[in-house]
């Protein structure tokens, strides 16, 4: 008797999940663009475990020297950023996809292919500060909003089942696959207008942004699959290379004259990869 009572409990519960999911779907939905669900404690926790899911299924780099200097040429952008609430740090990933993606609060990445394929500095720094960009935006945030938005019914049902009693939790399940959703035409925009300021801020030449997308666009014509997944997350269009190119036309010569474009240590690390 008591087995069975359990049971239908049990039944009600799946059964409510099921019926209160298209309603929440339905609400969550009509989040306006650009509203970002969480704050930033609440970001920094969902990135931090979305980052370690990222590492149990991708390989790290584990070169010391490449990984130091990445870093260090993101901490250099990161400190420029207008909200220096993140604990950023930046990794680089055995991958040989070219392409790099931002989890948020900060946890960044960067696949070896992407490492071996910028020419310079300055286009090595265009990437990592678009990619911290989108963090200071709360575009990562908001991916994993409308991720857990389409799976709201799963999660629904899996919080009634299991009983999650954190908030968060949800979204971080998510969030290593939010990762790899993509952003808005918007946010891209956006993204580019911030990390051209960002670059500029770091002493670093905005047109290695310029020349990363370009040799993106050449790259997509002779080795589509290599970069499959940047095109996927990031659309890039001639109109985008376009645009950032008249965002940097419009600094004044006398700023960019003496910006940085590339370094000793740059070369030392292209010999590494
Ligand atoms: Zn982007």
């Amino acid at each position: 008797m008591r087995k069975i009572r359990k049971r239908s409990g049990f039944a009600a519960l799946l059964v409510s999940a099921l019926l209160l999911a298209p309603a929440m779907l339905a609400a969550q939905s009509s989040v306006e663009p650009g509203f970002n669900l969480f704050s930033v404690e609440q970001e920094i926790e969902i990135g931090r475990e979305s980052a370690r899911e990222v590492e149990s299924q991708l390989p790290l780099l584990n070169d010391r020297s490449v990984e130091a200097y990445v870093d260090a040429v993101g901490q250099r952008l990161a400190v420029e950023a207008p909200h220096g609430d993140y604990p950023y740090q930046f990794e680089v990933l055995n991958v040989a996809d070219v392409n790099a993606f931002a989890l948020p609060g900060g946890f960044m990445y960067l696949n070896r292919g992407l490492v071996e394929t910028v020419r310079n500095e300055s286009e090595l720094a265009g990437v990592l500060a678009h990619e911290i960009a989108h963090v200071v935006e709360g575009h990562s945030a908001e991916q994993i909003g409308r991720v857990r938005t389409a799976n709201t019914g799963l999660l629904l049902a899996s919080v009634l089942l299991g009983g999650l009693p954190d908030p968060a939790k949800p979204a971080i399940q998510v969030g290593g696959a939010a990762a790899f959703s993509a952003y808005s035409r918007d946010a891209e925009r956006e993204a580019d207008r911030v990390a051209v300021d960002l670059l500029v801020r770091a002493g670093i030449d905005p047109r290695g942004l310029v020349g990363f997308l370009e040799g993106m666009l050449e790259m997509r014509s002779r080795r589509p699959s290599a970069v499959e997944q940047w095109f996927s997350t990031h659309p890039t269009m001639d109109s985008r290379v376009d645009e950032v190119r008249a965002t940097v036309g419009r600094i004044p010569s006398s700023r960019l004259e003496g910006l940085q474009r590339d370094s000793r240590e740059f070369r030392a690390i292209k010999r590494r990869v």
